[in-house]
């Protein structure tokens, strides 16, 4: 008898369940379907979520990011530091604003910026810090925000894959300065498309919402000004309505995410791929909301490259993998202002040889069993 080859597991795949789904489409048909209603009761969700602080919505993490950035007052001639290792909307909003991304290293364990290289990349005209928490693991938030206290630096914190993540026992986006969050679809809590701002006053979050919309206030029945370039970075009540829908099992999703990244550790814990030197992520269960589980390849000990192993994954395992984040410094657009293979040798042996594996809600702990056994056959069958 030959077996039915096991289905395709993605390495992402969104939850989207069907109370959700009747909700959009009562949106759809309630006459109202951008901005409005949804995004009102959002916002008011996820500022409880965040300890009563004011939030604004946004159409995408970027937006959100290049916002934050444009309110804490970050333009040309200023310097913001950031790690390398992220998503590259982390310093292309850097640019947009006219400034200057410095890179920090960062440290190879938690992979995320080495808080001891932070203070040495501080110059006059540093003007902000962009923190990433790579997977939903935040950095020391006690150390960064006495830096940035000390220095007089504004925080505009990468959230973006940090919704449900802790520190000293608090949400994300509860403390800080500025928080930006994204709700894309890979994220752990999405909107299709979309992010939010967590701001310090409403002073800022008016800001937020001007820059939102073309920078435009409205008053009485006929009035409207414009005193700020905004752009065009609203939110549609579609999309709300999917992330109220999302906000309601947060906490299950979580759960899950806990319980599979602990399956992945079991996985792992006596394992050829272990005893070969794949490096697993920093097992932090108090803080983490287990947004990616990424191993870190022997490339040196594998006689097959990564791209191999991802091909072998897939053609022989029907599991998909995926890549987060090559190091943005030798993008050519980061080449091009100076930046070189060398600088951030840590960033860029993560950045090549990282791999994400499977993690979504709706895997079950044998599908990481599946995943873990293929990955221990592929380093016995090519380790060196
Ligand atoms: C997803 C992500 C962003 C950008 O968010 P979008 O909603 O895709 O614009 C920025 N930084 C990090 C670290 C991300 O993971």
């Amino acid at each position: 008898m030959t077996q039915e080859p096991l289905p395709f597991l993605p390495f992402v795949r969104p939850e989207i369940d069907e109370a959700t789904i009747e909700g959009v489409v009562e949106v759809l048909r309630s006459g109202w379907i951008t901005t409005g209603p949804q995004n009102q009761a959002f916002e008011k969700a996820l500022s409880e979520f965040c300890g009563g602080r004011p939030v604004r919505t946004f159409n995408s993490g970027t937006a959100t990011l290049e916002i934050g950035l444009r309110i804490a007052g970050v333009g040309p001639g200023d310097e913001v530091i950031t790690s390398p290792a992220s998503w590259v909307a982390t310093a292309n909003v850097i640019l947009e604003v006219g400034a200057t991304p410095v890179f920090v290293d960062i440290d190879p364990l938690t992979r995320n910026l080495d808080l001891n290289l932070l203070e040495q990349a501080i110059t006059p005209r540093t003007k902000a810090i962009i923190p990433v928490y790579l997977a939903g693991l935040p950095v020391d938030m006690d150390r960064l925000y006495d830096i940035a206290r000390a220095h007089r630096l504004r925080v505009v914190e990468d959230a973006a894959q940090a919704l449900g993540s802790r520190w000293r026992g608090e949400r994300i986006g509860k403390l800080g300065d500025i928080v930006s969050f994204s709700f894309h679809a890979n994220k752990n809590l999405t909107t299709i498309e979309g992010g939010a701002l967590v701001l310090n006053n409403e002073d800022e979050a008016e800001l937020a919402r001007k820059y939102r919309l073309q920078g435009v206030t409205r008053t009485g029945y006929d009035g409207m000004d414009c005193d700020l370039l905004g752009g065009k970075y609203n939110l549609t009540d579609v999309a709300a309505r999917v992330g109220l829908g999302q906000l309601a099992q947060l906490e299950r999703f979580l759960q899950k995410r806990k319980t599979l990244a602990r399956a992945y550790f079991e996985g792992f814990a006596t394992s050829a791929a272990r005893e070969l030197g794949v490096e697993l992520p920093v097992a932090d269960f108090e803080n983490s909301n287990w947004h990616m589980f990424q191993i870190v390849l022997p490339l040196e000990k594998l006689a097959i490259d990564r791209a191999g192993f991802m091909q072998k994954l897939h053609d022989t395992y029907h599991i998909g993998t995926g890549v987060h984040y090559p190091a943005i410094h030798l993008f050519t657009l980061y080449r091009a202002r100076g930046f070189a293979a060398g600088m951030f040798p840590h960033a860029e042996r993560f950045g090549a040889s990282t791999l994400t594996l499977p993690l979504f809600t709706l895997m079950t702990e044998r599908d990481v069993a599946r995943v873990t056994a293929a990955v221990n056959e592929i380093c016995e069958h090519y380790g060196k």
